[in-house]
């Protein structure tokens, strides 16, 4: 740890990361070097390894899952490595949230408090290991007893994408632990360094080789082989909805391998003139500024009772204005740098084209020129109509597209006008309302007056086009088990040749 410079800047020299295959590390031959979006400069180098690489490490996640070295363990024993990977998460958690934010331009602060969502993860991991079970039915007659067998499924591959590298990882890979699988992970190709950081805590902690390995390398050489892998029994893919369709025909053609996909969003905010203007204003700034709106749950559209959207525009840009946007290792940094050229590119193109299509542009807007890196304005346009691209394409940037409704019926008629049901919140003070909204508009997270609440006990998921399959609590760990169905005759059979 001798180049980290006590996490105050970045490391004088990029630091090198191998690859984890069956328990060692091995070192590429060929590499990515990766350069901090929020200072322009090298921080760290990544092996891109080849399908031989992958093919290898699915052959050891193969053999790790037939010898039953993970799953055969008393759950105990396992749900006591998880326990352990917490305690150690919680002693590396500035050196983890320092490459995080280097690697993907997120404000230190945030980056802190999301390791502390994942070493919760991995405490809720241990008690889903603990809980899972199967069932029984006694009702089948007195000759016949029938129990249904949770098993886990086998080799899971898992693939990242760079929004939230360490977070995403950790909402899956103590609940694909728990179900007694074993796993090959490729991180997104410009934010692998936490994934990798993880194997050595796993070893640490007591995982035995081959229960988890990572692969880095690009989405179209080894997260392909990964969906056409035929010995990959599931797939869990976190990413954009084109490479998830992708996933899908790949898994069609290979070996109908099982998908969890986490995909895209375009969510509402919904804002009743009897809320709380203030609270929901503050809601509405963070929603879509978070993590720079580059977060598959941002509330991108805002969709705002008439009678009071001039005033609440008002006051959320006022707000707005007011978020710190800067150096990602300033401890007051809000908002940091947008994590790659290329989106910093599409959110500007978003916001000329949101000019050209006739929105009014309230707030923000531009580019801000830190002198290094990238960093992009909170931006509100209000006026927008729903067939504008701003309001239906994922923008995954800071750019909050307002609209009007005048009844609580065109109010859901207007969150529900999305091929994505990601997440959505609504702010009112009366119950019925945000009752019957929350119940009609088709998304797989909700917020009644809050914004990004949550914790790992609860299911993550989308509707329609933002997924299949749910993450975290007991809902994620069922999702990498299949269930058997035991039949088991009691007393003398009756025969069927007499
Ligand atoms: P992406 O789809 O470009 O890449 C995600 C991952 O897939 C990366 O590891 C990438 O290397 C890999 N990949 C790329 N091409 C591939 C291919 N052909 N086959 C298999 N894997 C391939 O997404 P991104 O740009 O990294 O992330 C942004 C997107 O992710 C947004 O659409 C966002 O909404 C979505 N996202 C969704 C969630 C969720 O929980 N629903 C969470 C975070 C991000």
């Amino acid at each position: 740890m001798d180049q980290l410079n006590n996490f105050l800047s970045p490391p004088a020299a990029p630091r090198d990361f191998g690859f984890f295959v069956d328990g060692k590390w091995q070192s590429g031959h060929d590499f990515f070097v990766r350069h901090s979006p929020g200072h322009g400069v090298a921080v760290t180098r990544t092996a891109k390894c080849s399908v031989d690489d992958l093919n290898a490490a699915v052959a050891a996640a193969r053999r790790a899952f037939e010898d039953r070295r993970w799953s055969g363990l008393p759950v105990g024993s396992r749900a006591s490595v998880l326990l352990r990977v917490a305690e150690i998460l919680r002693t590396r958690r500035d050196e983890l949230a320092y490459w995080e934010t280097l690697e993907n331009g997120k404000p230190i602060a945030q980056a802190r408090g999301e390791i502390d969502h994942c070493i919760a993860c991995f405490e809720v991991g241990a008690g889903a290991a603990r809980l899972l079970h199967g069932d029984s039915f006694n009702s089948l007659g007195d000759g016949l007893f029938g129990m249904v067998l949770r098993e886990p499924i086998g080799v899971v591959g898992l693939i990242t994408p760079w929004n939230f590298p360490f977070l995403i990882l950790c909402e899956r890979v103590p609940f694909i632990l728990a179900s007694g699988c074993t796993m090959v992970v490729k991180p997104s190709e410009v934010t692998s360094a936490t994934t990798l950081i993880l194997a050595e805590v796993l070893a640490e902690a007591g995982l035995p080789d081959g229960v988890y390995n990572v692969i880095t390398g690009s989405g179209r050489t080894i997260g392909q082989a990964m969906s056409e892998h035929p010995d990959i029994d599931m797939l869990s893919f976190t990413g954009s909805t084109a490479v998830g369709r992708s996933c899908v025909h790949a898994a069609a053609d290979s070996n109908f391998k099982k998908l969890g996909l986490e995909l895209g969003g375009k969510n509402p905010i919904i804002v009743f003139a009897d809320s709380d203007l203030e609270d929901a204003a503050d809601g509405a700034a963070f929603g879509i500024s978070f993590n720079t709106g580059q977060c598959c749950v941002s509330s991108s559209r805002l969709i705002v009772e008439r009678s009071v959207a001039r005033e609440f525009e008002a006051l959320l840009a006022e707000k707005m204005k007011r978020i710190r946007v800067g150096d990602p290792l300033d401890e007051t940094t809000q908002v940091g740098a947008i994590t790659t050229e290329a989106q910093n590119t599409t959110i500007l193109d978003y916001i000329a084209k949101g000019k050209t299509e006739g929105a009014e542009l309230v707030t923000g807007g531009t580019a801000i020129d830190l002198g290094r890196g990238q960093y992009i304005a909170p931006t509100l346009f209000s006026g927008v109509s729903r067939e504008m691209a701003i309001a239906r394409d994922e923008i995954f940037g800071p750019v909050l597209c307002s609209m009007t409704f005048d009844t609580v019926e065109q109010a859901v008629e207007l969150a529900n006008d999305t091929v994505y049901g990601l997440a959505a919140s609504v702010w009112t003070k009366n119950i019925d309302k945000a009752l019957t909204v929350t119940r009609r508009v088709r998304a797989g997270r909700f917020w009644v007056n809050t914004m990004m609440a949550g914790g790992p006990e609860m299911p993550l998921g989308g509707f329609k086009q933002s997924g299949w399959g749910r993450e975290a609590g007991m809902y994620g760990v069922e999702e990498y088990t299949q269930v058997k169905s035991v039949h088991v005759e009691i007393g003398k059979r009756t025969h069927w040749i007499s």
